[in-house]
């Protein structure tokens, strides 16, 4: 059934391009024409967006789901220690407790899924931890979700990780099982930081990434430590390392790139990597502040992502744009460092780049991920016509989506999600975090 939505106040079919008074006509997946007054198709859904903005739907592309069980927990710890003292022996007793409940990586998912749904995401990279459950849970709901296919063999504890020719194997048969880049759901390789993986195991995931056709995503320079270990290990720095590997291409996905030095931001601009920045994570983490202008203005496609729970702690992408730019303007003393246009750009355009979707922009053709934000709130009037991205990207909150449509299908309508009962998945999160806080003493680290 075709969809249309009716009498956009605005609409934002790129971040350049705003319009008044505009339909937007869905046919199956994709958007099938965009102007005024459309003719309504007799069998068509119609979804009144009078008093509201249109826009495509924003695309979070780094994050971590399985940490929607670990909000709020060990704050003011940086990021080595954390991983040492926190991370790690949380994601121990998580794969333990999965063992005897499976329904786990479900139920994480899920809440991470109806959170981002709510505010008006509609498509995620999931790095980390991973299982065929969360690519369950997006099929079900409807959302577009990318698993980034993690693979470690250094550092992380032996008992945390597989043997090497098994998890080359497992890699390759979960490709073959999930990667469906016509459909919703689709596999990135993700070595997860280079101190993580071995020289032999990085030419693998290159050679397999291009023989794939597959997206790659790591983190990288997130800490000055990390560059300096490097250095140390090597004589190179980590962008020049991933250049050696064969990695720099439009097919890589780096995230933070807090310190990197201009030498690195010239290889990423002619090689045409994509940069993820997370900038309320590098906050919290003291990690540093990425140099996001110099990387935008040497022609880096940068995304902008909300990293996981652990280290946010919400999946809010309208926080995560304005934070992008606060962040940008007070630590370059630039008021006008980056745009609400550039904001939007890292959360739709740049972003799709980065996830490998014809997404991010409402044109005819492109795939129908598509929000609606209810203007009609004390918090967002008068709405300024004289600037609506302004207004737009500062004032808007995530419980303003009102509509949130993926792949052509309502998956939220005027608030309540349609593809999933809500209030059980509550009910069952409740549960569940009572078996592990008192059964397990995942969350000791608060108290001590
Ligand atoms: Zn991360």
């Amino acid at each position: 059934m075709p969809l249309l939505i009716r009498n956009a106040k605005y609409l934002f079919s790129d971040p350049a391009s705003v319009e008044r008074d505009m339909d937007v006509l869905i046919d199956g997946n994709t958007i099938a024409a965009v102007g005024h007054s459309l003719t309504v198709p007799a069998d068509a859904e119609v979804i009144d967006a009078a008093g509201c903005a249109v826009l495509p739907g924003l695309i979070n592309t780094h994050n971590h789901l399985y940490q929607n069980f670990l909000k709020g927990i060990a704050a003011g710890i940086p990021l080595v220690p954390w991983c040492n003292d926190v991370l790690f022996p949380t994601v121990g007793v998580l794969r333990d407790a999965v063992k005897s409940n499976a329904r786990i990586p479900w139920l994480w998912t899920a809440l991470a899924t109806i959170e981002m749904i709510r505010g008006g995401v509609t498509c995620c990279i999931d790095m980390d931890v991973t299982y065929a459950e969360t690519l369950q849970v997006w099929q079900e709901m409807g959302f577009r979700g990318i698993l980034a296919y993690t693979l470690t063999n250094r550092w992380v504890p032996a008992e945390l990780r597989a043997a090497e020719d098994e998890m080359r194997q497992k890699t390759l048969d979960f490709i073959a099982a999930y990667h469906r880049p016509d459909e919703l759901t689709r596999v990135f390789l993700a070595p997860s930081t280079l101190f993580l993986c071995d020289d032999d195991l990085m030419h693998w995931v290159a050679a397999q990434s291009e023989r794939l056709d597959l997206g790659v995503q790591i983190h990288i320079s997130e800490t000055a430590g990390e560059v300096a270990e490097s250095m140390q290990e090597t004589g190179l720095r980590p962008v020049e390392r991933l250049e050696r590997f064969g990695l720099l291409n439009e097919r890589l996905s780096a995230v933070h790139c807090v310190h990197i030095d201009a030498p690195e931001i010239a290889t990423l601009a002619h090689t045409g990597a994509n940069v993820v920045h997370c900038p309320k994570s590098n906050m919290k983490l003291a990690d540093g502040i990425a140099p996001v202008v110099p990387l935008i203005a040497a022609g880096v496609p940068v995304a902008v992502a909300t990293d996981g729970a652990a280290s946010n702690d919400l999946l809010d992408m309208w926080e995560e744009m304005r934070a992008a730019l606060l962040l940008a303007r007070v630590s370059t003393n630039d008021a006008a460092a980056l745009s609400p246009q550039d904001a939007l750009r890292m959360a739709t355009l740049d972003a799709a780049r980065t996830a490998r979707i014809d997404a991010g922009a409402i044109r005819p053709g492109r795939l129908a991920d598509v929000i609606v934000v209810d203007l009609n709130r004390a918090h967002l009037q008068p709405f300024h016509a004289a600037d609506p991205a302004n207004m737009l990207v500062f004032c808007t909150r995530a419980d303003d989506v009102r509509d949130t449509i993926i792949h052509g299908r309502v998956v939220m309508r005027e608030r309540r999600i349609i593809t999933l009962d809500e209030a059980e998945v509550l009910a069952e999160a409740v549960a569940v975090e009572r078996e592990l806080f008192e059964k397990r003493s995942l969350y000791a680290f608060n108290t001590r």
